[in-house]
């Protein structure tokens, strides 16, 4: 192995001057003078870019509606909402995300479920998940992790055997497609969210998208306090319609402003070139690292595009003298800031807690040990790209084995 890792190429010796992050927004002049124009204008929340928005979206990803949240937490619980999800309803979703993608399930009291992930993708594993299926199984939350799309066929397959809803945490993959058809289209309800380090952003925000006009009605509910305003589905028959409405359910006050939508649509016309762009820094990383054993490249489906939402690598520990804690810690002493993605969500202590056992889903806990993220941003130059490899190779020359 000494032989191989001395052959990586000569790079500069020096450390960068400045910190990179993992990820963050990009934000115009276009999408200021977009947020701008809100602001002089009648509506700061709930005007006509909510709409504008939730429109242009729908059309990008193909799906018939499309319902904006305050953030992507918050849609996650209104889809859960929406599927009828209850008191002791079981739902099957993956460790290795952050912890909404569970935490939704939590907030309608409902029973999160842990399916141990595939070794190549880290996505959830459909034959784990099936076998995970009871009489009290409602619904299955995919996460289509770094970008790519999750295994959706097996799984939207398996929903219908067994009756379930698949809500598709794509907080990751606006952007992706899975055997041509882009993300927001496929699942029951799909969820994107509008965090800085995401695809586009609003600053703080969330979508779901969907075909299904129950859904869709559920979900604009659920995001103002469960008010209905259409006189056609009033309790009150009598009711007179002018300064009435009525409150049918108990829901949220779940709203994005108007300028954060104003934001958002803005951000919307560059995503396809934040996409490329991600997929070419990917694709140096990837010709950078492919043949240093002791670096797992990120495996990608053929059938598949992802986003690149992240760049994750796996340390083939086997391979280096010291583990990943080391390792990221000498990367984020060289200005290069790497993140872990994630702690096994049932690893918290909060789920510790609730019951959940270490050891469930241990190819999960196996890749947390060993997963590194690297910078990977559309705003981000081929130069930090080079700083990233060069910074990598020193570390990894430093403790091959
Ligand atoms: C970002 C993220 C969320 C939550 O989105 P917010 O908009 O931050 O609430 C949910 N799931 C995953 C996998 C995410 O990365």
């Amino acid at each position: 192995m000494r032989n191989r890792a001395s052959a990586i190429q000569s790079e500069p010796m020096q450390k960068r001057k400045t910190w990179l992050p993992y990820g963050r927004q990009w934000i115009d002049e276009a999408d200021i003078e977009a947020v701008t124009a809100v602001l002089k204008g009648d509506y700061l929340t709930t005007g006509p870019h909510i709409q504008q928005f939730e429109q242009k979206l729908a059309n990008k990803v193909g799906a018939g509606y499309a319902v904006a949240f305050s953030n992507g937490t918050a849609a996650l619980h209104a889809a859960c909402y929406a599927a009828g999800i209850g008191p002791g309803d079981e739902v099957i979703t993956s460790p290795i995300t952050f912890a909404a993608s569970a935490n939704c399930v939590l907030y309608q009291q409902g029973i999160p479920v842990f399916a141990d992930i595939d070794e190549q993708t880290y996505s959830i594993d459909p034959v784990q998940v099936t076998a995970l299926i009871t009489s009290k199984t409602k619904a299955i939350i995919p996460v289509d992790f770094t970008g790519q799309p999750a295994d959706l066929r097996e799984l939207i397959q398996i929903a219908k055997q067994h009756g379930l809803v698949v809500i598709e945490d794509a907080a990751h993959a606006l952007g992706a497609n899975y055997e041509g058809q882009p993300i927001g289209s496929i699942s029951d309800m799909t969820m994107f969210s509008l965090h800085p380090v995401k695809q586009i952003t609003a600053g703080e925000g969330g979508i779901i998208t969907t075909n299904n006009k129950a859904y869709y009605e559920k979900l604009l509910e659920f995001r103002s306090h469960g008010i209905v305003r259409d006189p056609a589905k009033w309790c009150n028959e009598a009711a007179s319609s002018g300064w009435y409405y009525e409150m049918q359910s108990l829901g949220f006050n779940y709203r994005l402003t108007d300028m954060q939508a104003a934001l958002a649509a803005s951000q919307l016309t560059k995503l396809d070139r934040f996409v490329e762009l991600r997929k070419g820094y990917a694709a140096q990383y990837n010709a950078a690292f492919s043949q240093i054993p002791a670096i797992k490249t990120p495996f990608q489906q053929k059938s598949r595009q992802s986003s690149w939402h992240l760049y994750v690598i796996q340390l083939e520990l086997e391979f280096l003298s010291v583990d990943r804690n080391q390792v990221y810690a000498e990367l984020i002493a060289e200005n290069i800031g790497v993140q872990v993605h994630y702690i096994p969500v049932y690893l918290h202590p909060y789920y510790q807690e609730l019951g959940y056992a270490k050891g469930q889903c241990p190819k999960a806990e196996k890749l947390y040990e060993r997963m590194l993220t690297l910078p990977l941003f559309p705003s981000m130059t081929s130069a930090d790209v080079q700083d990233v490899i060069a910074a990598v190779y020193r570390v990894i020359r430093k403790y091959a084995c």
